[in-house]
This record gives C-alpha cells, structure tokens and sequence, in this order.
C-alpha cells in the first residue's frame, strides 16, 4: 500500500492499514490518521500534547 502525505506529498510504503489508525509521515514527520482505507486517504491527526521523549 502506497500512503502520500498531504502535507508534504511524500510518498511511502506501508503493509496495511487500518481506519482510523494513525501514521506517521517519515518525510516530514506530521501525524496523520487514516480516514479512509479503500481508496486510501489520508488526513492530518488532531494536534495531540505528546512527549515523545526526544
Ligand atoms: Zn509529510
């Protein structure tokens, strides 16, 4: 499966994925939450206060 980033239009390859699952684009590192699966879509995750200890 073939995943594009909207907000740097990116592309990557994932496995699978599954609705409302949440991606991390490794080109610019934006959360974003599978909204769709068939056809993939792709939409940017609610800005969540996460530490991700880095
Ligand atoms: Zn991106």
């Amino acid at each position: 499966m073939l995943c594009s980033c909207p907000e740097c239009a990116g592309k990557w390859k994932v496995g699978s994925l599954e609705k409302g699952e949440i991606v991390v684009c490794p080109e610019c590192g934006v959360e974003l939450e599978v909204t769709s699966v068939e056809p993939l879509s792709l939409e940017l995750a609610p800005e969540e206060e996460e530490d991700w200890g880095e």
